[in-house]
């Protein structure tokens, strides 16, 4: 047997694709008479992960994702693209694109269902509005959940609060969000001016978050730094992505996560360099500032952290190098 043929069958009996090149084809048939053909969905039947924090039950349901393609500029614009795509490399990281998932936190706290964000709802395209389908399959209906905390108002995260109808769907909730953010994007001009967006795009945000919020009045209530909506959370003033972004440290029986929401879009750009910011943020610098600030705490703190953009389901604690931070996901537990 000649050694081009022995490496075949190596990579038959091992169903291995990918090693061998292109000169080997995908191994696509089955290896074995009694073996099925794998289907292909498209897509991973998952969509919500459970795990505890003390008492407190918690899920995290999936609404999708958003694919930047390219990257470079709308992450790092402080960098050159070479220097992205090294961070990304030493990262075994795909350069062509970075992937921002939307998993939100569901949490029964008492009596109360409380949600951290709600995804795009119908606000986005084929790969989002997942989320009301992925909280009916973990137990949770619309109607039982009491409420939302509402990190800021841009659309991956305040989308889902209204149906496709324009109806709330979630309205039994009480909606909290920080009024410095209300303001801003009700206000008449909100000032969009350092975003890293064309002027058409700016506006249309601001169109849909004032839409979104006038349309959501009756249930809205505003919180801030220190308060404690319900028991176990505490709201932490996060500014700079947008002026009034929270995050949200959640406690109970000795058990922390903090909820840093969209304190980093990517677990590698603002990790590897804190100051790269995301062409999304109101205030590039203030982001950049108040990322450093809250990850140096969290990583002395060892903290255990929930991130809504990072790679599902956005568990992970944040590492600490000199001025770099490194994101250390938390591995997928069988029991909640
Ligand atoms: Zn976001």
């Amino acid at each position: 047997m000649n050694h081009s043929s022995m490496s075949r069958r190596n990579l038959l009996h091992a169903g291995a694709v990918g090693a061998a090149g292109a000169s080997v084809a995908f191994v696509h048939k089955p290896v074995l008479a009694s073996q099925p053909e794998l289907p292909v969905s498209g897509s991973q039947p998952c969509g919500f992960y459970r795990f505890q924090i003390g008492e407190i039950p918690a899920l995290v349901v999936t609404d999708g994702f958003a694919s930047l393609s390219p990257p470079h500029p709308a992450i790092a614009p402080q960098a050159t693209k070479e220097e992205l795509e090294k961070a990304f490399d030493d990262a075994f990281h795909p350069r062509d694109r970075a992937n921002l998932e939307f998993n939100i936190l569901c949490l029964t706290i008492g009596s109360d269902t409380v949600l951290i964000d709600t995804g795009m709802g119908p606000l986005g395209g084929p790969t989002s509005g997942r989320a009301l389908a992925n909280l009916r399959a973990a137990g949770v209906e619309p109607e039982s959940v009491s409420a939302v905390v509402l990190t800021h108002a841009h659309g991956d995260h305040i989308g889902g609060l209204l149906g496709k109808d324009g109806s709330s769907a979630f309205p039994k909730a009480k909606i909290f969000m920080s009024k410095a953010e209300h303001d801003f994007w009700t206000g008449p001009s909100p000032d969009l001016s350092k975003m890293g967006l064309p002027a058409e795009r700016r506006s249309g945000m601001a169109q849909a978050a004032a839409k979104s919020l006038a349309s959501l009045a009756k249930q809205l209530e505003f919180v801030k730094g220190g308060d404690s909506p319900l028991k176990g959370l505490t709201i932490v003033d996060t500014p700079g992505h947008t002026p009034g972004h929270l995050s949200v440290a959640i406690e109970s029986a000795g058990s922390r996560v903090f909820a840093i929401s969209d304190l980093a879009h990517n677990h590698v750009a603002m990790f590897t360099n804190p100051q790269w910011t995301i062409a999304f943020d109101t205030d590039p610098a203030q982001a950049a500032a108040t990322r450093t600030r809250i990850f140096s705490r969290l990583a002395d703190e060892r903290a255990r952290v929930f991130a809504f953009h990072l790679p599902w389901p956005g568990l992970g604690r944040i590492g600490k190098h000199g001025t770099s931070f490194w994101w250390s996901i938390e591995p997928w537990a069988w029991q909640a």
